[in-house]
This record gives structure tokens, C-alpha cells and sequence, in this order.
């Protein structure tokens, strides 16, 4: 397996809604590089879709009153090259107010929590908004200081669920933050073996981590995070309503602006209800809980 990597030159007016239509398109993730945006995709996207894809989106531009000219070439990336890739681009960061993130090849920062991440093939390195918010929320939901809301609102640090866990990242950012038992799934084997091992780097001997989805777990769980696409969140409503135990909260990231509104429904549907919304840039995040 490879990826794709899509330099893009694209005006400002009309970037938006062309990150909008790469993450349609299945954008592992973008960053910006002097200008341009840097964008990967998995090469089990068909390159000639892909490109298409962006030359008819010109079109769309120009529809909605946009700049449609922008240009872009691509490269292939083998696994080995996608690694070093990574490698380069990997800078320690802070989420929250305690935790700091740490490639195996960086030292510890003094006063913070570390959580040591090898980004080997899986999603989750604590740089995209997404992630970083569910680091943030965990924190703010476990630490007993909240800023923005009753202490009341923190959970018991018994048991955590991340759904959807690719590198692992919150499942061991719960287990340093004090969870007791901490499982992680994801149905992506490949996933599931970075998983495993940054559990193993971190020393961490309360985190299962397994390959399946949520309807492969038992139990309640005080505290569930899931970064996953909005129709993913949709479709397993219901399971993480019943997963939740008395006065637990579930974080549920990954979608964008406009669409938090139809998983907000969805997890009434299924009994839950709305506690806070929050926003990074395109990202939007919800907590919900189980209604007393
Ligand atoms: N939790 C990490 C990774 C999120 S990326 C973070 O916050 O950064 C989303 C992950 O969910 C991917 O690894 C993908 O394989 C997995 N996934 C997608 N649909 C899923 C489902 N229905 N059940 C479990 N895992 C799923």
C-alpha cells in the first residue's frame, strides 16, 4: 500500500471549499506549506477519480462565483517514503493544558504528560484539529478544573472507549489522564497494530486494544471518544447511547461545520442529549450524554 501526495496552488477565496471537497474525496489530511496546500490521499483511490475529480471541481468554482484556477501535481508515496515523510514532518506538540505529544525519536517536556506516539500507517498523530480537540476534551472532562462549566460535569475515570482509535492516541491519553481500564477498536487491522504498539512504547498495561467496532465491545463506559466521519457517528448512535453508563459522556469529533446538526439529532434519537459544542477552523465536535 502507498499514497498520493497533491501539491495544490490555490487563491485564499476559494481554498475553503476546495479542502471541503478533498475531505469528500477521502483526504487522509493537508497541511500548508508556503501557499500550497500538501494534501494525501491512500493509493486504493483511483488516481484517475482522483484527479478528475479535482479538474471537474474547477467547475464548481466557477459555478459558485469562485476562483476556479488552481493547479496541482502529485507524486507516489511508498510506505517506506510516507514513514520518512512523516518523520520530517513530525514536531512535538501541547494539547490541552497537561499533555504533550511525542514522536519515540523526541524527549520528554518537563511538566507535562507525554504520550508517545509512532505514527507508523494510522491516523492520529495529534496535529488535526479533530484529534487535538478529543485530547483537549478528555482532559477537560477528567481533570476536575474546568474553565467553561461545573465541575459536575466530569466523569469517573473508570472506563473509556475510543472508537475508532488508529494510532491510539486517546485511548493512551486516557490511560495517562487516570482511566482504570481503557479499550480502543478500529476495524482497520493496520490501525490496530500501531495501536498496540504505542500502547506497549507508553508502558501502558491497561489498554486493550482491538480490531472490530463499537458492537464488539461490552460493558459501560464512563467516558467515550469517537473521531469518525458523521454518517460512521450516525449509523452507531444507538451503541454508544447504550454503552454509556449513568451520568457518562461521549466526545464525538470528526465531522464538519454543518454537519454536527444531523449527529446532534441522531444521538437524540437514540436517547442522548446535547451538552456542549465546539469548533477548530472546518472541524466541528460534540458532547453528549446519557439523559438522567
Ligand atoms: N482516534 C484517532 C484516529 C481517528 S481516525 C484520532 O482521534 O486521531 C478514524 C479511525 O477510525 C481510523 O483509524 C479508521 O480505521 C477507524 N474507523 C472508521 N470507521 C470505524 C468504525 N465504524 N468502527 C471502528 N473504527 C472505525
Amino acid at each position: 500500500m502507498g499514497y498520493y501526495e497533491f501539491t495544490i496552488r490555490v487563491s485564499d477565496r476559494s481554498k475553503d471549499a476546495l479542502l471541503n471537497r478533498m475531505d469528500e474525496m477521502g483526504c487522509l489530511g493537508v497541511s500548508e506549506n508556503r501557499g500550497r496546500l500538501v494534501a494525501y490521499f491512500r493509493d486504493s483511490r483511483d488516481i484517475i477519480l482522483l484527479r478528475d475529480g479535482l479538474n471537474l471541481f474547477r467547475e464548481v468554482l466557477r459555478g459558485a462565483g469562485l476562483d476556479p484556477d488552481f493547479s496541482f501535481d502529485y507524486v507516489y508515496l511508498s510506505e517506506r517514503d510516507w514513514n520518512e515523510t512523516w518523520k520530517k514532518k513530525f514536531v512535538p506538540i501541547d494539547p490541552g493544558e497537561k499533555l504533550a505529544i511525542l514522536p519515540p525519536w523526541e524527549s520528554a517536556r518537563c511538566g507535562r504528560i507525554g504520550l508517545i506516539i509512532d505514527p507508523g500507517m494510522a491516523f492520529g498523530t495529534g496535529h488535526h484539529e479533530t484529534t487535538k480537540t478529543c485530547l483537549m476534551l478528555i482532559e477537560k472532562y477528567v481533570s476536575g478544573l474546568l474553565r467553561n462549566g461545573p465541575a459536575a460535569n466530569c466523569v469517573r475515570k473508570d472506563c473509556f472507549l475510543d472508537v475508532g482509535t488508529g494510532t491510539g492516541i486517546l485511548a493512551i491519553a486516557a490511560s495517562k489522564l487516570g482511566f482504570a481500564h481503557v479499550t480502543g477498536v478500529d476495524i482497520d487491522p493496520v490501525a490496530v497494530d500501531a495501536a498496540a504498539r504505542n500502547a506497549e512504547l507508553n508502558d501502558l498495561g491497561n489498554v486493550e486494544i482491538r480490531e472490530g467496532g463499537i458492537g464488539d465491545v461490552e460493558g459501560r463506559f464512563d467516558l467515550i471518544a469517537a473521531n469518525l466521519m458523521s454518517e460512521v457517528l450516525i449509523g452507531i448512535a444507538p451503541e454508544i447511547a447504550s454503552c454509556l453508563g449513568d451520568g457518562a459522556l461521549a466526545i464525538l469529533s470528526g465531522m464538519l461545520v454543518g454537519q454536527e446538526d444531523d449527529v446532534i439529532a441522531g444521538m437524540k434519537k437514540a436517547g442522548l442529549a446535547l451538552l456542549e459544542k465546539y469548533y477548530d477552523g472546518r472541524w466541528a465536535s460534540v458532547i453528549v450524554g446519557r439523559r438522567r
